[in-house]
């Protein structure tokens, strides 16, 4: 397949970005994750696929979307009268029948696919706006899940002097980073916890693999390495933890950490999904407690960035 027939899972691009690395940049999410934390403030991010997403407060129960579903995946609850999704049976196919004859926008898909150039025409037509500076950013989810497509993106972008930028979980094969690392000016690095069981726990999957790639990336003296790490009360906020993550970033001859707090925002679209969101009851950071991280990391000699408060 040629470069430019390759196609991207997109499930959101933001322009004026100016906390995703240098300058105002623009902000291009993938589709599809390694890993699945419990608190994803984007879990249409997590799936590989185009997934429907229910506005139930906006139908109006006239059930053209069930006539419509040859999978007969959408259900009438006749207490209600709304339409019930069965994800059991939709995974969200490729014709949408049911998302095209809702008048209501009740149903819409997250998810679309690009080519190499449409994407790179919504990033020259950015480009004059970012000023001096600016770039893309690449996030997702994970972007390294659709290798060939994030790889000639950054290729693109490198060849046009675009500066480059791309948030990962870091679980992907070393030879898919280093396929894309001289392409890449900036990398965001998500830690999560530093003990493999803990971060299995929480996410799914074991840390060495990230940990790995973490050593390997911070030998590199051409590209800038920013960690990052939500702050997860009761999960990764344990002195014990936070030092030992000090100890890493420091250990691999790194100097700078992100960290931001835990939020509920994105917890509407785990119903959207047809998700369940557990985090409801977990406290977000208190200013306090993400000072007193920072207090850690500068004991460390790491400098320590809270939230947006960065000198990006
Ligand atoms: S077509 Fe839209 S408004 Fe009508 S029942 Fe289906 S989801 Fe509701
Ligand atoms: S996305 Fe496809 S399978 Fe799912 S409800 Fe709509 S038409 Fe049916």
């Amino acid at each position: 397949m040629r470069d430019k027939d390759t196609k991207g899972l997109i499930f959101d691009i933001q322009g004026y970005s100016v906390h995703d690395g240098p300058g105002c940049r623009t902000l291009i999410f993938l589709k599809g994750c390694p890993l699945e934390c419990k608190w994803c403030s984007n879990p249409e991010g997590i799936s590989p696929l185009p997934q429907l997403m229910y506005y139930q407060d906006r139908c109006i129960g006239n059930f053209d979307c069930v006539k419509a579903c040859r999978s007969q995946a959408v259900c009438i609850d006749q207490e209600r009268e709304v339409a019930v999704i069965d994800r059991t049976i939709c995974r969200g196919c490729v014709d949408l029948e049911c998302m095209d004859v809702c008048d209501h926008n009740a149903l819409l898909v997250s998810g679309y696919y690009m080519t190499i150039e449409e994407l790179m025409k919504t990033i020259q037509r950015d480009r004059q706006y970012w000023g001096a500076g600016g770039g893309v950013t690449l996030s997702g989810g994970d972007p390294m899940l659709q290798y060939n497509f994030t790889r000639s993106v950054l290729q693109r972008c490198h060849d046009s002097y675009i500066h480059t930028a791309m948030e990962t979980s870091g679980h992907a094969p070393w030879a898919h980073f280093e396929g894309i690392l001289d392409y890449l000016d900036w990398i965001f690095f998500d830690i999560k916890h530093m003990d493999p069981k803990m971060h299995r726990m929480a996410t799914g999957v074991l840390n060495n693999t990230i940990l790995d790639n973490a050593k390997k990336i911070a030998q590199l003296e051409n590209i800038r390495m920013m960690f990052r790490m939500v702050m997860v009360p009761g999960f990764n906020d344990s002195f014990e933890n936070v030092k030992a993550t000090a100890e890493f970033i420091k250990g691999v001859g790194q100097g700078e950490i992100n960290i931001l707090p835990l939020h509920h925002l994105g917890s509407s679209k785990y119903k959207l999904l047809g998700l369940t969101y557990n985090f409801d009851l977990r406290t977000t950071p208190t200013r306090e407690s993400m000072e007193w991280a920072r207090e850690i990391f500068a004991e460390h000699s790491i400098e320590c960035y809270i939230g947006n408060d960065t000198p990006f």
